[in-house]
Order: structure tokens, then C-alpha cells, then sequence
């Protein structure tokens, strides 16, 4: 009974909704969802919201679902919120009639920027909050997106202006959320998989006459949310998908919505593997396939019905503007008779005198946007490595054996422009690893084992599956993987170092809490110009105070708190338990965390976002498997 939503919580969600939703009504669920850390009682609480919303206001729930995830349009759209600090300092000063210096001492002393707005709002004189009109969803979400797609140079006192005529009329709560929003991050531990559970959950109940016994009613929801999160999941739009719940109900979603070119599915991941032994070990009973793991940047490449051509990045951003020489490529790579398709790729840097890969630091030095490509200097190859969708047709749930078939006879190789990925069926460790060793010698950063047929061989999209595992050519000894961390603060340089940050504070990302768990310090595997180009890019992102969700110990506290935003690819020499640090904590040791030995930079990874980090969970796993595969491995306490 405790993780069902209290009565009084219900009763409160049916007097608050009625034809609209005021942004009170939202923040009173964040409320509730906040107080708990129980997945399945906060499910049932936006259950509840949902379905009074579906019965009384269904125009409303789409921002609604928005403003839970905290987001204003499907991601590849990329309208990002993320107002910097001091714009909403500004903003609270200017509401409250405080001075920007003293909210700013107010946001040291409470580490929460939302908290700040709240208590200035609670402090202002009470005659002004009896004339205010009530806050709605509708022009909260609006306005939200107004500001997130405000640009040019008189934006910052137009922001300001907006967010200030918003937090006039917060009452409560509302300031608190409303700045969390602004700033990017809820924070309430509300998962977008718990989303997609509700949202299952409420359409069902809102649909259901009969009344069904327990365990039929079970199943029916069980069997609701499989189908919302797996539609999702092809077709990753809610611009999409809330309006065909809403016309359809459940039940019908997957005919209306279906993986469909244009918007980008979330990309099929990989595990990790430290020995080719453990690769035959998992696939002891399949057949599979070894492919070089090309080291460039994933390029998912759409060709809709209308002729039109689009690359989406591995984190769904649209980076058409990136590539307009890949659109040529294309063209030339098609055979007659293929229309519409969706490629999963890698854009690899091509050396055309040598015709040979180039790695990928060359490919990083490419030119973001606007590319002209006249002015292209860094030549990319397409090396293609699976379709998951050719004229009209989804190829998801075809085996990964037919889907190959398909790709060769659609596509045509065009040397050093479009290539297929180089293969081989392989069964013994000799031969992997000669296979392994090649692709090495040809620049590639190792291996992808896959599954050929059977169930077990369809086309997982966003799932990190055993179907696919990774190979990397440095780890097989080592920790099987790099790791891809978030940069939390940096500790000031000295000597040769001044002028430029001497090391880093480096996190990873626990999804449960929503916090970053400081890992370890960094100093190593930077050039020069590396450093100064950290120092240029993380200055945008310094803020005063680390986020109250950063989790790091007194002793490693740096110079300087980043924003979570930058995210670096590090490779390590092995993990270790750690008094220190607080990474994956309680997972391993109840009191201690893990760190890594040996730390060096390899690259910035601008196609991860800090959520994308490597979580808390895969550090305790790679600790874990680190101990069984050797067990005489050194440990050290004293990191
Ligand atoms: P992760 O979250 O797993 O760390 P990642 O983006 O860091 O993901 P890797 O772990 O290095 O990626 O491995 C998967 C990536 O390898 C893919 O995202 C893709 O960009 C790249 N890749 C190169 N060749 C292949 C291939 N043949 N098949 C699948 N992926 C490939």
C-alpha cells in the first residue's frame, strides 16, 4: 500500500485539474514525486496526474510530459534550456528587488539556485502575491521555449525580462522548480523510463470499462508500458506519439507510431570484453560475426521518402550541416530501386593519396557547422555497419544475417567514400585475434562481435546489448574499456602549468539519485594546447559553488566548480576501492568508492552529454569483473 499514491494526493490532483493546468498543479506532483525515492510510488503518482489530465485537460498533456523530463521538443530538434548562472541570478534580482551580490551570497550559502528564488519570493511583501494571477502550464512551456530559442545580441535582457515576469507570479514551490527547469536539470528523481510507465499505465485505467481481477489488470499494464517504452524507442518523439495515445489509446500505438526516417532512433550499444575468451564464452551456442570497430564518429544517415538526407550523431543531434560531402557520397553509393532507408555508420577520417584510415584526432579537427564544402580539408569515408529500415519497410526485428543481405545488394561500395564494414565469421581465439591485430594495423580501435541470427540478433535500439560486445585493442589486459567522464572542477596550474588548469576533478553519473560521484584526479595525457583549449572552452561553464548533487570528498575539493556539461573519454590502468573518492559507492564497499589508477585524457567526447557519462552501475561491474579476471590484480587503499 505504500507504493500507491496517498488519497489525499489523488483527491488533490482532481480538485487543482480542470479544463487547464495551472503550474501549481504540476509543482504540487513534483512535490509529491520528490519526497520519495520509491520508483514504483512515484509511477503511481504520475499515474494519477496523467489520468485526471487525460479526462479533464488532454490539450495540455504534451507540455506537460515536456516539463516532467524537463525538455521542449524532441531532442533531435536540439532547443536546449541550460540558462547560465548568472543570467538567473540576474533574473531573481531583478524580480525580488535584491541586489545581484546578495543573491548571489545566497546561492553559496544553499548550493541551489531554485531554493535562492524560492525564499526571495517568500521574503517579498505579501500584498504583491494576492494581485498575481495564477501561473499556467501552457504559457510556462511557451515561454520556456521562447527563452531557449531566443538568440543575438539583445537576448539577455529579453530572457531576463521573461524569466523575471514568470517568477513574479510563482507562488511556493513553483520559483524552486522553475529555475531548476531554466537551469536544465529537475532533479526530483523523476526517470523518463517512469514517464513512459505512467503514461502507459494512465491511458489504460482511462480506457478501461470492465473491471478485471488483480492479476489480469497486472498483466494488462505490465504488457502497456513494454509497448509504450519499445514505440518510444523507434519513433523517440512525443510530438508524435502523445497526440496517437491520445486518438488511439495503447493498444493501436505501434500502427500509428513506427520507426520512421527523419527522426533518429537511439543507437544500439555495446558491452565491454577484456579477453576473447569471454567473447566465446558468450557466444558459445550462435553464430557471430567480428567487424572492425572503426574509430571515427557514429553517423546514423536518413533518407526519407522525399529525397531529402539527413545524419543524426550517436546522441541523436542532427549533424547534416556537418557533412554536406557525405550527401554525394551517397548517391553515389545507391542501387537502383533503394528509396527511403536508415543507415547505422561511422564517419571515419580518409587519407585519398593513401587510401588508408586516418585516426580519429585527424577527424576531430573538422569543422563542426556550416561546413562549406569547398572548404573541407579532413576527408571523411562512410563505413557502414548495419539498416535498420530500406523503402518503407523496418528492418529492426530482422536478423542481423538478413539485414547485412539487405545492405550489400542496396548499396554499392564507392572506394574511400562509402565502404561496407570489413567482416569475418570467425570461431577460434587464434583467429579473432589475428583479425583483432589487423584492424589495428589499419587504425581501427579494435573489434565489434555480433550475433548473426536468430532472436537474439535483431536490432536493439538505445539498449548497451550482450549481442553486440567490443573488443578495444589496449584493454584486453586492463579494464576492458575506456571510461567517458564528466568534468567537475579543475584545480588551479602551477610552474609550467600556470596561466592554464594543472588537473581536473573527474565524475561519473549515478541515474538512481541523479548525482556525479567524483572517480578520480587527472593531470596526465594533455598537450599544451589541450590545456589551454579546456581552459577556453570549461570558462563558460564555472560556477561559484558545486551543484548540490555533486558528490566528492573534502580532500579532493578543486579551484574551481564546472557546470555538468563536459564530458572526456579517459583511459585508466585499473580501478581500486577507494576512502576517498565517492564513485559507485555503497555498490562495492558500503562506505568506500572506487577510483582509477593511472588516469589520461584521450579525447573530448562533444557527442556524449554529462548524463551520458559512464554510470556508477558499469563502474561497479568493471570493478567487479576486474577482480575475476585476475584475481592476484593489485589493489591499493590509498588513492
Ligand atoms: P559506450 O556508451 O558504449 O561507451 P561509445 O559511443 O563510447 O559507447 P564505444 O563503446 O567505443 O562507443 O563503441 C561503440 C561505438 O563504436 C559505436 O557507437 C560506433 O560509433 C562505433 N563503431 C565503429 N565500428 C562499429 C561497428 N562495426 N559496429 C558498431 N559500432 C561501431
Amino acid at each position: 500500500a505504500n507504493l500507491l499514491a496517498p488519497p489525499e494526493v489523488v483527491e488533490r490532483f482532481a480538485e487543482m485539474i480542470q479544463t487547464d493546468v495551472s503550474y501549481a498543479a504540476l509543482c504540487y506532483m513534483f512535490e509529491q514525486v520528490e519526497a520519495t525515492t520509491k520508483r514504483l510510488l512515484i509511477a503511481d503518482i504520475l499515474t494519477h496526474f496523467f489520468r485526471r489530465v487525460i479526462a479533464k485537460a488532454p490539450q495540455e498533456l504534451l507540455p506537460l510530459v515536456y516539463l516532467c523530463i524537463n525538455r521542449l521538443s524532441p531532442q533531435y530538434e536540439g532547443i536546449e534550456l541550460g540558462v547560465g548562472e548568472s543570467l538567473l541570478i540576474k533574473a531573481v534580482a531583478e524580480a525580488t528587488g535584491r541586489g545581484a551580490a546578495k543573491v548571489k551570497a545566497d546561492v553559496v550559502a544553499l548550493g541551489d539556485i531554485g531554493l535562492v528564488a524560492k525564499e526571495s519570493r517568500s521574503t517579498q511583501r505579501t500584498m504583491t502575491m494576492f494581485k498575481t494571477r495564477q501561473l499556467k502550464v501552457a504559457q510556462v512551456f511557451q515561454t520556456l521555449k521562447q527563452i531557449a530559442t531566443t538568440s543575438g545580441h539583445a537576448s539577455m535582457s529579453h530572457k531576463v525580462g521573461k524569466i523575471k515576469g514568470m517568477l513574479a507570479t510563482c507562488q511556493g514551490n513553483e520559483a524552486k522548480y522553475l529555475m531548476r527547469s531554466l537551469e536544465g536539470k529537475l532533479r526530483i528523481g523523476l526517470a523518463e523510463q517512469t514517464v513512459l510507465v505512467a503514461l502507459a499505465h494512465a491511458f489504460v485505467l482511462h480506457h478501461q470499462t470492465e473491471k478485471l481481477d488483480v492479476e489480469t489488470l497486472a498483466e494488462t499494464l505490465q504488457e502497456a508500458a513494454a509497448t509504450v517504452k519499445s514505440v518510444y524507442n523507434e519513433l523517440p518523439s512525443y510530438d508524435v506519439m502523445i497526440p496517437a495515445l491520445l486518438e488511439h489509446g495503447v493498444d493501436k500505438l505501434s500502427e500509428f507510431c513506427k520507426l520512421t526516417p527523419g527522426i533518429p532512433v537511439k543507437p544500439m550499444l555495446a558491452h565491454p570484453t577484456k579477453s576473447i575468451s569471454e567473447v566465446l564464452d558468450r557466444f558459445e551456442n550462435h553464430t557471430f560475426t567480428c567487424e572492425y570497430k572503426y574509430d571515427g564518429e557514429r553517423a546514423q544517415i536518413h533518407r526519407l521518402e522525399d529525397g531529402r538526407t539527413l545524419i543524426f550523431s550517436r546522441n541523436s543531434e542532427n549533424m547534416t550541416a556537418k557533412y554536406p560531402d557525405v550527401m554525394d557520397k551517397m548517391n553515389r553509393a545507391l542501387v537502383a530501386g533503394t528509396g527511403s532507408f536508415i543507415l547505422d555508420c561511422e564517419a571515419v577520417a580518409w587519407d585519398r593519396a593513401q587510401r588508408k584510415i586516418l585516426p580519429f584526432q585527424i577527424l576531430s579537427t573538422r569543422k563542426r557547422k556550416d561546413v562549406k564544402e569547398s572548404e573541407i580539408t579532413v576527408q571523411v569515408c562512410v563505413f557502414a555497419f548495419d539498416l535498420l529500415y530500406l523503402n518503407g519497410r523496418s528492418l529492426l526485428r530482422v536478423p542481423l544475417a538478413e539485414r547485412r543481405k539487405l545492405l550489400a545488394e542496396s548499396f554499392r561500395c564507392v572506394d574511400g567514400d562509402f565502404q561496407f564494414a570489413k567482416s569475418q565469421v570467425i570461431t577460434d581465439v587464434e583467429e579473432i585475434q589475428t583479425f583483432l591485430d589487423e584492424s589495428v594495423e589499419d587504425n581501427c580501435e579494435g573489434l565489434m562481435v555480433k550475433t548473426l541470427d536468430g532472436d537474439e540478433a535483431s536490432y536493439e535500439p538505445s539498449r548497451r546489448s550482450r549481442n553486440w560486445l567490443k573488443v578495444k585493442k589496449d584493454y584486453i589486459s586492463g579494464i576492458g574499456d575506456t571510461l567517458d567522464l564528466m568534468v567537475m572542477g579543475a584545480y588551479a596550474g602551477r610552474g609550467k602549468r600556470t596561466g592554464v588548469y594543472g588537473g581536473f576533478l573527474l565524475s561519473c553519473y549515478n541515474p538512481d539519485n541523479e548525482h556525479y560521484e567524483a572517480i578520480c584526479k587527472i593531470g596526465t595525457g594533455f598537450t599544451e594546447a589541450d590545456l589551454e583549449s579546456h581552459r577556453d572552452i570549461l570558462r563558460e561553464s564555472i560556477i561559484s559553488q558545486p551543484r548540490s548533487y555533486y558528490n566528492f570528498g573534502d580532500s579532493v575539493k578543486p579551484d574551481v566548480w564546472f557546470e555538468p556539461r563536459m564530458v572526456w573519454e579517459i583511459r585508466a590502468a585499473d580501478l581500486s576501492i577507494s576512502p576517498v573518492y565517492q564513485a559507485a559507492v555503497g555498490k562495492v564497499d558500503s562506505y568506500k568508492g572506487i577510483s582509477l589508477r593511472f588516469p589520461r585524457f584521450v579525447r573530448i567526447r562533444d557527442d556524449k552529454g554529462p548524463e551520458d557519462a559512464t554510470t556508477s552501475d558499469q563502474i561497479a561491474d568493471m570493478y567487479q569483473s576486474q577482480k575475476i579476471n585476475s584475481v592476484d590484480h593489485p589493489q591499493s587503499d590509498d588513492n
